[in-house]
Order: C-alpha cells, then structure tokens, then sequence
C-alpha cells in the first residue's frame, strides 16, 4: 500500500475501473474461483458488509421479480434497514423503526435440537400453497452462524437448503462476510459441503483491514442495466492493493494446513476446560478458526469469563441471543505460542469465575 501510494497510485475513482482494480479481480479469479472451479462475475458494492448484503437482496428481488426471502433464525447481516429484516437477534430488532416485510424465518440447522430436521418445516411451508409463505426470490443464510452464536450448519443440511432452493426455483445466497475468507480454514465456508451458491457477499476481512465489500453473483444473474446500482465509494484502490496482496496465501495449501493445525490445539484446549468443568454443561462448537463455548447451565457465566479475560489482557467477546457463548475469533495467521498463552490466559479466567461463583454460592448458604 505504501508502494502504491508513493507511485501515486489512484486512491479514489467512484466505480470506474482502474489498474489496481483490474489486478485484484484478476488476482481474485486465478486464485480463488478457477481452482474451485466456480465462475462468478465480482460488483463492488458500498464499503461494508451490509452494502453487500443489500446489493445481495435488491438483485435476487429484481432477477426474480418476487419481493419475499427466507432467513433464519438467529441470522445477522448487518444493521442497515434491508439486512436488518433478514436479522434474527432480538437486540437489534425493533419493529418501531424497521419493517420486517417481505421476510419469512425458518428455523436454522438444530434450531430444535440435533435430532429434528429443520429442513421438513421449510418443504412443508414450500409445498403448500395455503402456508402462507409466499414464494421467495432468494434464501439467506450463514454456513456459521457469528453473531447468532455460532451454530454450525452441516453439510448434510446445506446440501437440502441447495436442493430445497433449486426444486423450487429459489436463489440461494450466503453470506461469507464473517466466516469466509478463509475463517472455516478453506477460502469459502461453504466448500465443504460442495454447493454452489448463486450470490456470495464477502468483505470484513477481504480488504486487509479496509473497507471493502463485493458480491459474487452467478454471470446469468447480472441483469443491471448500466448504473443501476452504484455509489460513490465502489472500490476502495488501497483495499484492492491489500487485498490483492493477501490472496496470495491463497496460492499454496499452507495457510490452509496452519489453520487446521491451529484448529486442533484452539478445540482440543476447549473441550479439555469443558469436560473440567463439566457441571456447567459447556459446549463447544464450531469450524476452522471460529469457535464458540456456550455456557448452557448459566448464560451469565460468558460474559464473566469475558470481562475476566479482558481483566488479564485477552479480548474475547461473547455471541448468541443472550451472550451466552464466549467466541473465539483469532487471527488466522496467530503463532501457535501466541494462541496458546491465549488459551492459557482463558482457561484461568475460567477457573477464577467458577470457584467465584462457588463461594459465593456458599456465602448464600
Ligand atoms: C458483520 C457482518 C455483516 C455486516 O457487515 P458490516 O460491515 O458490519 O456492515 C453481515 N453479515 C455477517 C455474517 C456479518 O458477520
């Protein structure tokens, strides 16, 4: 970036095209769509995440020409008044200043426990024409849920989602902006389960740190007529500059290894202060680099084991409707040493809370 700005290289150009643009995308298409075999057209959108997920529902709403969509239950993406509707947590909903038209929730993978599939409510509301469901241009949803408290979507159910969605003439978007980019440990969250998704949002980290936002959208979809949907900002050349840079982890299968190795020490240590403390019925979830620990006895226990972490220098913020899971989000290119004392650091938090709790549990008695 600094190189770039010392060659006075353009910073800001509306949606125009420009070099560092052009070599992002093509950086972009050689390596990471062309290897996965995907094809996809790239539109910047507005800067943050919620730009891309509007630019998401405005296209599958206008290409189908139907108004409604599905979300699910415990979903966040984003907070502007379009994403918002497809929103689920109750702490940033008020019906006083957004209106939820035009969205339908249907409940998310083990939304009633493992062994119910979720999957039969939403082909029943499809089948029948008295559900009062009206037929959506697209489904939203998260392959793990960040916000919602990180409830981890299998590959199984992905794979009905696509199938329900193709059945039924229903765009299927996902929305990687949190757990994309590699989060998951590959690039895109949804690899795993082998769909092919007909919109993709990404940004947070796509841009090195700056704002940055795009939509992935399947080429037959890219009916805009010229301008339709622009904005000044529509590409952030710095953001391009580091995001070019940073895709070319992408060009061997290391950052991938590290972050599966990584996975297994951030999970093993988990489940090993889980299983200690097994009166509180902890559970641990998640995949890749993004992890929850969900307190299930008391859901006040994560946000004490969050403000202790904080107290012994670890920031580590909870999630879930009621704040009731600890996330671990880190770095993915964390040294093993730093993510161990981190561990370290956590489980002691833990440990502090939990005899906190018992004595003044005993004082009470
Ligand atoms: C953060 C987030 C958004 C919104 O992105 P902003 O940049 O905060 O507008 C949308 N979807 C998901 C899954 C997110 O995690």
């Amino acid at each position: 970036m600094i190189e770039y700005l010392k060659e006075d290289g353009i910073v800001h150009e509306l949606d125009m095209a420009t070099t560092a643009k052009k070599e992002f995308m093509e950086s972009f298409i050689n390596t990471i769509l062309i290897p996965r075999n995907l094809e996809y057209k790239l539109q910047f959108t507005g800067p943050t995440g919620t730009n891309a997920v509007e630019t998401a529902l405005k296209l599958a709403r206008m290409v189908k020409g139907r108004s409604n969509i599905v979300a699910f239950t415990n979903g966040y993406h984003g907070l502007s008044q379009g994403s918002l509707a497809v929103t689920g947590n109750n702490f940033y909903r008020d019906e006083s200043h957004i209106s939820r038209s035009n969205v339908t929730f249907m409940p998310y993978d083990g939304y009633f426990g493992d062994d119910a599939d979720s999957l039969t409510i939403f082909r029943k509301y499809l089948e029948d024409g008295s559900s009062g469901l009206d037929l959506p241009a697209a489904v939203i949803l998260e392959t793990v849920q960040g916000e919602g408290g990180i409830n981890v979507a299998s590959k199984e159910w992905l794979q009905g989602v696509e199938a329900l969605c193709r059945e039924f003439d229903i765009l299927l978007i996902i929305d990687d902006i949190q757990v994309g980019n590699g989060r998951t440990g590959d690039f895109f969250s949804f690899e795993f389960a082998d769909i092919n998704p007909d919109i993709v949002t990404l940004s947070k980290s796509i841009g090195g740190g700056l704002p940055m936002a795009l939509i992935l959208l399947k080429p037959e979809l890219d009916q805009w007529k010229p301008g339709e949907h622009t904005g000044t900002f529509r590409g952030n050349n710095l953001a391009f500059v580091a995001s070019k840079h940073l895709l070319t982890y992408w060009e061997s299968d290391d950052l991938a290894n590290a972050i599966s190795h990584k996975e297994n020490i951030l999970k093993e240590k988990l489940e090993a202060i889980a299983s200690k403390h097994s009166d509180y019925d902890i559970k641990i979830r998640g995949r890749g680099l993004v992890y929850g620990m969900e307190t299930r006895s008391d859901s006040s226990v994560a946000s004490e084991i969050s403000t202790k972490a904080f107290e012994k220098g670890l920031i580590v913020e909870t999630c879930g409707s009621e704040g009731q899971v600890v996330k671990f989000l880190p770095p993915l290119t964390i040294s093993q040493e730093i993510l161990e004392e981190g561990l370290e650091i956590l489980s002691c938090a833990i440990d502090e809370v939990i005899q906190e709790k018992e004595s003044r549990l005993k004082e009470e008695f």
